[in-house]
């Protein structure tokens, strides 16, 4: 990664495909000319996790979070809704949590901040991608952290971030999204299923809510153990809703059924 590009006025995203072990140059600090220039007019897919981390920093419920901070969208290729981060509407399109100083939620920030200036080929729907993570730069010409010294891989990278732990938390949530990307564009979801995927992501008390309050636990066999982690840790109830989102989606059988209580309800339906 050279940055001999840096007179190009557009920003770009490097075509390269990068893997865990390749080399960049870079540093981010309070000192550079650029600080949070990069905090401003851009387009952040929130993942689940990043819902839970800034929910509870902001001491907000999901839904009061999504409806102050986010926007919805449906996620190019896959008609799958997601949100966004809802910038600000000042000249400059600031992130509503960028201030002078830095970011207000800098130990919650979403993934995608922790990762810059990488980018990682699961979450963009590059394409050609077959479903394998790849990584990728995102050069931007007013991003002066390549011209730091400080030498890391990809992969020490994402340790030093926390992307590692996101990623982690996450994976079966980019499973969900690769699997219906590798799908016909034509195959589209019905409301109530876009609807299901978009409150087991983002929606953790309304999710809980679900499970607990409606007939989902006639329908579905859950062992105790989960039930209890489920009911008060949202860590474990997002893990959970992506084993869902499987199993009712790509009728993958992540998830035990009650065949009598199936049988029941398809001869009501
Ligand atoms: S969340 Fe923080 S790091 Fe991310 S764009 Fe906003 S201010 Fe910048
Ligand atoms: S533009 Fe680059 S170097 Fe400048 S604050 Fe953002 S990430 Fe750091």
């Amino acid at each position: 990664m050279t940055t001999d590009d840096k007179d190009d006025k557009m920003a770009r995203i490097d075509p390269v495909r990068y893997s865990l072990d390749s080399k960049f140059k870079f540093k981010c600090h309070k000192g550079v000319k650029c600080f949070t220039k990069c905090c401003r007019d851009i387009n952040i897919i929130l993942t689940p996790y990043d819902i839970i981390r800034l929910k509870k920093c902001l001491s907000l419920s999901s839904e009061d979070f999504l409806t102050i901070y986010t926007e919805p969208q449906l996620l190019e290729k896959t008609d799958l809704p997601v949100v966004t981060l809802k910038l600000l509407d000042d000249e400059l399109k600031s992130c509503p949590f960028v201030r002078d100083d830095g970011c207000l939620v800098y130990s919650d920030r979403p993934t995608a901040c922790r990762y810059y200036p990488v980018g990682v080929a699961a979450l963009s729907h590059k394409e050609g991608s077959d479903g394998k993570d790849f990584y990728f730069f995102v050069n931007e010409p007013h991003c002066l952290g390549f011209e730091e010294d400080k030498r890391w891989t990809i992969a020490e990278w994402r340790k030093d971030q926390g992307v590692d732990i996101h990623d982690g938390i996450n994976a079966g949530w980019t499973d969900l999204i690769v699997k219906k990307r590798s799908f016909p564009q034509n195959i589209m979801l019905t409301e109530k299923s876009k609807k299901m995927f978009f409150t087991a992501s983002y929606d953790a008390e309304k999710f809980r809510q679900f499970i607990f309050e409606s007939s989902f636990l006639t329908l579905y066999i859950i062992d105790d153990k989960t039930l209890e982690k489920i009911r008060s840790d949202d860590v474990a109830l997002i893990e959970f809703g992506f084993r869902w989102l499987n199993s009712v989606l790509f009728k993958d059988g992540a998830l035990k059924i009650n065949e009598e209580a199936a049988a029941q309800r398809i001869k009501k339906e």
